[in-house]
């Protein structure tokens, strides 16, 4: 944690900082992880959530989809220490950039702020039409499936409404992907948390920033594929270590 205080004086004095939040941030608020023995993979199989599966079975798909969003939401999830830190930064205008992997929505409240936002796998709060891609909210289309409606259509066009996050067999959006590498060049200071850092295109941002002569740091329990680049590698929990910054940076 001894890094944390000289970390806080490059943010401060930084005309852009960008952060990048991976499931280590999630995992805090209760939401289970992917990949672990005990994660979300261990009790479903992706290929149910293939954009294959979802255009050739969309009724079951949307059952099975039903099930994941239960085990991964439970009745409700709240952001937690780590998620309000990053607000607070935000909302001190010392926080240009949010780049997230998570689609559990807990950034929006930092969104509210002048910092930008990009949810880069999308939000499962959300559902969007296949076909005219109108966006509303998850819970009533949830709701129906739940009380037997077969594939949810859209009232607009009829077609299939689809969640908003990116599922296996589907490019990440475009103008999402450009925008955050825009952000990752042009960052004084990017900060990469609670992400391992090991999948794209999390793992080319930090070099991206590197690259452009950011200072960068890694705040995550374990060692990440840019640990031994990042010029901070802060080791713990994130719950802990960014309440720590933030209080050295709005001091
Ligand atoms: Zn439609």
């Amino acid at each position: 944690m001894e890094q944390v205080a000289p970390l806080a004086a490059n943010v401060r004095d930084a005309e852009s900082v960008v952060v990048l939040t991976g499931a280590g941030i999630s995992t805090e608020s209760g939401i289970p992880d992917f990949r672990s023995d005990s994660g979300i993979w261990s009790r479903f199989d992706p290929e149910d959530f293939h954009y294959r599966r979802f255009r050739n079975d969309p009724a079951g798909f949307w059952e099975d989809r039903v099930e994941l969003h239960k085990t991964m939401f439970g009745d409700g999830i709240k952001p937690n220490p780590a998620h309000d830190a990053l607000r607070e930064l935000a909302e001190g205008s010392y926080l240009h950039a949010l780049v997230t992997q998570n689609t559990d929505g807990l950034h929006e409240s930092a969104a509210a702020t002048s910092a930008e936002l990009i949810e880069l796998h999308g939000n499962a709060h959300h559902v969007v039409c296949d076909s005219c891609g109108r966006r509303t909210n998850a819970g009533p289309v949830r709701e129906r499936v739940e009380s037997g409606a077969r594939a949810p259509r859209c009232r607009d066009c009829d077609g299939i409404f689809k969640p908003d996050v990116v599922l296996f067999g589907e490019q990440l959006g475009k103008n999402d992907l450009q925008r955050a590498r825009k952000l990752s060049r042009e960052a004084d200071v990017f900060l990469a948390i609670g992400s391992s850092l090991s999948v794209e295109p999390a793992a080319s941002l930090p070099r991206i920033a590197e690259r452009n002569n950011a200072t960068t740091a890694v705040v995550n329990f374990d060692e990440t594929t840019f640990s031994a680049v990042a010029d901070f590698d802060i080791r713990g929990n994130v719950t802990n270590v960014l309440p720590a910054l933030c209080e050295e940076v709005t001091d």
